[in-house]
């Protein structure tokens, strides 16, 4: 017997026969004597509903606490069908919203972040035998606001409550069977892998695999949560991925697991910048000011007295952000600000990397061979990015994804 925290997507609860289903799947695990808490998110699509009516409605400038009272409800429906699926079914049940936990969050509206959870009602139904169901993606400020968490909140919620009750697992139910070696849209030989390292995948949430939110994942990792992502569409799951910590792995490592890639991305150049103490300063400053992210930077060892900046944001923040660098231009007496927001960053991801040598040389040479043009490179401990032309994602994912042995057999 075992306590578990589930929790199932919009795809995963988005009809009846979707919602039947789950209870099914959650009766089964109570009928062998676990003790289930469940996580839901919204009916896939309501929640981009709510959003385009607040927009409408706000001439696309939603008062942000005003946009939490709209974006909560979506998860009170689910909730409350779930619970009436289960007792329809002959199994108790009761539904709680973020704020009935009570999940206590800070106040940045539509993009909260979890401060306590209290789990006192929760314990008390679970001896009464009652499965729990708790609205994902909410909670409530210290002012008796509703608050959300952010796209793809309900993550989030599932793992901070499975760490509040120290849960023996928390399973992600998605549309999805489990994490793979990269997107199997854009590489039909990808593999879903059976156990990645906790580390490797904060990488790849970083980078833009979309399995889960990257909060969940740095949750997971603080309060050791052993989380797990399955498929709700198939039987068992089908297989699923564990995400483990590197200290309990007694398997063999690879070198590359991931291969992720981020189309969220445009590349500044400020050239002829003076090379003297403060232009960093300066230059990143500003867009920091406007509170634009800077992803990759890239500043040359200076030449004659001057040196070049590079580094990408947002595609979004581009046009933005050029604005304010040819301000700063003048300020600075930098030569020219240029950039492209036709680019991508490709990135592997591996624990192996740390012991073994020449892994970033067998990928340039890879990209090399099929005449990709490398523009940024940066590295970590356990991955290596490159940023190249957006018209290359596909051939450059699929060239490394072989080159590293990530193709199935
Ligand atoms: N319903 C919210 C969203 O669509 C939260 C979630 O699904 O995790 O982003
Ligand atoms: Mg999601």
């Amino acid at each position: 017997m075992a306590l578990i925290v589930q929790k199932y997507g919009g795809t995963s609860v988005g009809s009846v026969e979707r919602i039947q289903n789950v209870a099914r799947r959650i009766a089964k695990f109570k009928a062998q004597g676990d003790d289930v808490v469940v996580v839901v998110s919204a009916m896939s699509g309501e929640t981009n509903r709510l959003v385009a009516l607040a927009d409408a409605v706000s001439g696309n400038n939603p008062n942000p606490r005003e946009m939490d009272v709209v974006l909560a409800t979506g998860e009170q429906v689910t909730i409350g069908l779930l619970a009436m699926a289960l007792n329809s079914i002959g199994v108790p049940a009761k539904s709680y919203t973020g704020w009935q936990v009570s999940v206590k969050t800070n106040s940045a509206h539509t993009k909260a972040r979890i401060d306590t959870i209290d789990d006192t009602a929760i314990h008390k139904d679970l001896k009464e035998g009652k499965v729990v169901i708790v609205a994902g993606f909410q909670g409530i400020d210290a002012e008796g606001n509703i608050t959300t968490l952010g796209r793809g909140g309900s993550d989030t919620s599932a793992v901070a409550l499975a760490a509040a009750l120290k849960a023996d697992e928390c399973q992600i139910y998605t549309d999805v069977d489990g994490v793979y070696t990269t997107d199997p849209r854009v590489v039909p030989e990808a593999r879903r892998l059976d156990k990645i390292t906790f580390e490797e995948m904060l990488e790849l949430a970083s980078l833009g695999s979309k399995v889960l939110q990257i909060r969940s994942v740095e949750f997971a990792g603080k309060y050791r949560v052993r989380l797990r992502v399955l498929s709700s569409l198939e039987e068992d799951g089908g297989g699923g991925t564990l995400i483990t910590f590197e200290e309990d792995e007694q398997m063999e490592r690879v070198v590359v697991s991931g291969i992720a890639f981020d189309k969220n991305q445009a590349r500044i150049n400020v050239r002829g910048v003076p090379d003297k103490p403060g232009i960093a300063y300066q230059i990143l400053g500003a867009v920091a000011d406007a509170n634009i992210e800077v992803d990759m930077i890239i500043q040359n060892v200076g030449a004659e007295g001057t040196t070049d900046f590079s580094f990408t944001v947002p595609r979004v923040d581009y046009k933005n952000a050029l604005e304010i660098l040819n301000q700063v231009k003048e300020h600075i007496g930098a030569t020219e600000v240029s950039g492209d927001d036709t680019v991508v960053k490709v990135s592997i991801v591996g624990l192996g990397m740390r012991s073994h040598v020449g892994v970033a040389s067998t990928m340039f040479r890879t990209l090399a061979e099929e005449g990709i043009n490398i523009q940024m490179i940066s590295t970590s401990e356990i991955k290596v990015s490159v940023l190249i032309a957006e018209k290359y994602t596909e051939l450059a994912t699929r060239v490394l994804h072989s080159a590293f042995g990530l193709d199935k057999v």
